[in-house]
C-alpha cells in the first residue's frame, strides 16, 4: 500500500461540482488534491448542453426562482438549501464569468422563446414561470468545466487522475481516502474530504437494460462508500427521466435533446399530430405524459421498433436554432435528419439522480469533515429537479463545500 502526502482537502470527482470545490478550497489557502476516476475531463457536467438558471430577468427574483424549485419538487426539496441555491445564483454566474465563462448575450429583446434581460439571452425551462436559463450556445457544461479546470490547473492544487475511490475511513487528522490507481492501491490523508463523484444513472440504466444520457463514470459507488462510513441519504430512489431522449436514428439513442428545443418553441405531438401535454411542464410530468400516450396506443414506433412520440422541432426559428442549438443541429444533420425541416423521434431516458447524501447549508454531510456537492448530494431538488439547476447547484454548493472544507481541513 502506498501512502502519498497528506493534504488539507481531498476533492473526489472532477465534474463541475468537484472543480468548483477544488478552486474554492485552493483560493481559500488550502493544500488541495483533486482525485478523479479517469481523466479530469471525464464527467457528466461537460455533457450538459441546455444551460444554468439564475434570476436576472426584470420580472424575476431569487424568491420566484425558489418558488419554482419548490413547486417542481412537489414541495419535497429542503427550503433552506433552495433559498441558498437561488439567492447565490447571480453571484455564482458572476464568479463563473470571472473564471472565463462567456454566457450567450443578446442586445435586443427576444422574439419567440427568450428574453434578454441584463444582456443575457434567457430561456424559459420546464417548470419555470420566468425566462431564467443562461446558456453558452448549447455547450454550457463544456464551457463551465473548461473554465473551472483551467483555473484549477493554473493554481497550486495537485491533480490525481486515474484515482478511483474505494473506501473512506476516519483518521487522526481527518479522513483517509483509499484509491485504486494504475500503480496499485494508494491511501491519501485529508483534513477534510469533498465528495463530488456525481450520480449513478449510467450503472442503473445498464441494470435496467435501458438507455441513459450519462457518462460511463456515473456509477454511484462513492455514495455507497459514504453510507458505509455512516453518512445519511435522502430520496435516493428518486431517479429522473429526461423527457426527450433521442430515439432515432440509432446514433442519437440516449442523446439528451436539450430542453431548450422546447424553450424555443418545439412541442410534443402524438401519432395523430396532436399536442398532448404542456411541453414546458415539470420534467416528471412531461415524461409521464409521453409514457401514458405510448401506453394508450397514440405513440409512434421508431424504424427499429422502439416506442416514441414526435418532437416538433420545425417550430424553432432558424435564428434561435443557430444561436442556441448549433451542436444539436450538427449532430442530427450529420445523422441525416434536419430537425428544422422534419419532426424527430423522442422518448424519456434515464438521466439524473435527484436524491443523495444529506448535507447542511455548508455542504457538510452527516459525517464531520466529509462534504458533498453536485449530483451526489440530496435535498436541493427534492424528488424532481428542474433543468438548469444542477449546474447551478455544482457552482453554488461546490463553492460552499470548498470554502468550508478548507476551513475545516486547515484547522
Ligand atoms: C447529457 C446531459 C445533459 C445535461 N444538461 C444539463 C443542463 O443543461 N443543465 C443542468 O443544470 N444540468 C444538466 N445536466 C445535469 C448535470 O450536468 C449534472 O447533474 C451535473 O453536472 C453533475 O455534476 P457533478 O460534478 O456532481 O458530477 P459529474 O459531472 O458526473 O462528475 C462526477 C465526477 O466524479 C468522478 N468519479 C465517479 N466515481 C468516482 C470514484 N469512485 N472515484 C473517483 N472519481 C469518481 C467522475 O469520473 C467525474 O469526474 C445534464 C446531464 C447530462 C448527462
Amino acid at each position: 500500500m502506498r501512502r502519498s502526502a497528506s493534504f488539507d482537502v481531498i476533492v473526489v470527482g472532477s465534474g463541475a461540482a468537484g472543480l468548483a470545490a477544488a478552486v474554492a478550497a485552493e483560493r481559500a489557502g488550502a493544500r488541495v488534491a483533486l482525485a478523479t476516476k479517469t481523466t479530469l475531463q471525464a464527467c457528466n457536467s461537460a455533457k450538459a448542453q441546455g444551460g444554468i438558471q439564475a434570476a436576472f430577468g426584470e420580472d424575476d427574483s431569487p424568491e420566484i426562482h425558489a418558488e419554482d424549485v419548490m413547486r417542481s419538487s412537489h414541495e419535497t426539496a429542503n427550503p433552506r438549501l433552495v433559498e441558498l441555491l437561488t439567492s447565490e445564483a447571480p453571484s455564482a454566474i458572476r464568479w463563473l464569468e470571472e473564471l472565463g465563462v462567456e454566457f450567450t448575450r443578446q442586445g435586443s429583446a427576444g422574439s419567440n422563446g427568450h428574453s434578454s434581460a441584463g444582456g443575457y439571452r434567457l430561456a424559459r425551462c420546464g417548470g419555470a414561470t420566468r425566462h431564467r436559463l443562461l446558456q453558452v450556445g448549447d455547450r454550457t457544461g463544456h464551457a463551465i468545466t473548461k473554465a473551472l479546470r483551467d483555473t484549477y490547473e493554473a493554481g497550486a492544487g495537485v491533480e490525481l487522475p486515474q484515482h478511483t475511490l474505494r473506501a473512506l475511513a476516519p483518521s487522526e487528522h481527518g479522513w483517509v481516502a483509499s484509491f485504486d490507481t494504475k500503480e496499485g492501491p494508494a491511501d491519501v490523508e485529508g483534513g477534510a474530504v469533498v465528495l463530488a463523484a456525481g450520480g449513478r444513472c449510467f450503472a442503473e440504466a445498464e441494470t435496467r437494460g435501458e438507455l441513459s444520457t450519462n457518462h460511463p463514470n456515473a456509477t454511484g459507488e462513492v455514495t455507497r462508500i459514504a453510507t458505509d462510513a455512516g453518512a445519511e441519504t435522502r430520496d435516493l430512489d428518486a431517479l429522473q427521466y429526461h423527457p426527450n431522449g433521442g430515439a432515432w436514428p440509432s446514433t442519437m439513442q440516449g442523446y439528451s435533446i436539450p430542453e431548450t428545443t422546447r424553450a424555443y418553441g418545439a412541442v410534443l405531438r402524438n401519432a395523430d399530430g396532436e399536442e398532448f401535454t404542456d411541453s414546458l411542464g415539470p420534467r416528471d410530468a412531461v415524461s409521464a405524459a409521453i409514457v401514458v400516450e405510448v401506453e394508450q396506443g397514440r405513440g409512434v414506433e421508431t424504424p427499429d421498433g422502439r416506442p416514441a412520440v414526435w418532437l416538433d422541432t420545425t417550430r424553432i426559428s432558424p435564428e434561435d436554432a443557430a444561436i442556441s442549438l448549433p451542436y444539436m443541429l450538427r449532430r442530427y444533420r450529420a445523422a441525416g435528419i434536419d430537425p428544422l425541416a422534419e419532426l424527430i423521434y423522442t422518448y424519456p431516458v434515464l438521466h439524473y439522480q435527484n436524491g443523495g447524501l444529506v448535507i447542511s447549508e455548508h455542504a457538510e454531510t452527516t459525517l464531520e469533515g466529509v462534504f458533498a456537492c453536485g449530483e451526489i448530494a440530496g435535498g436541493t431538488h427534492g424528488r424532481n429537479r428542474m433543468m438548469g439547476n444542477s449546474l447551478l447547484e455544482c457552482a453554488v454548493f461546490g463553492r460552499r463545500a470548498g470554502k468550508a472544507a478548507a476551513e475545516k481541513g486547515s484547522a
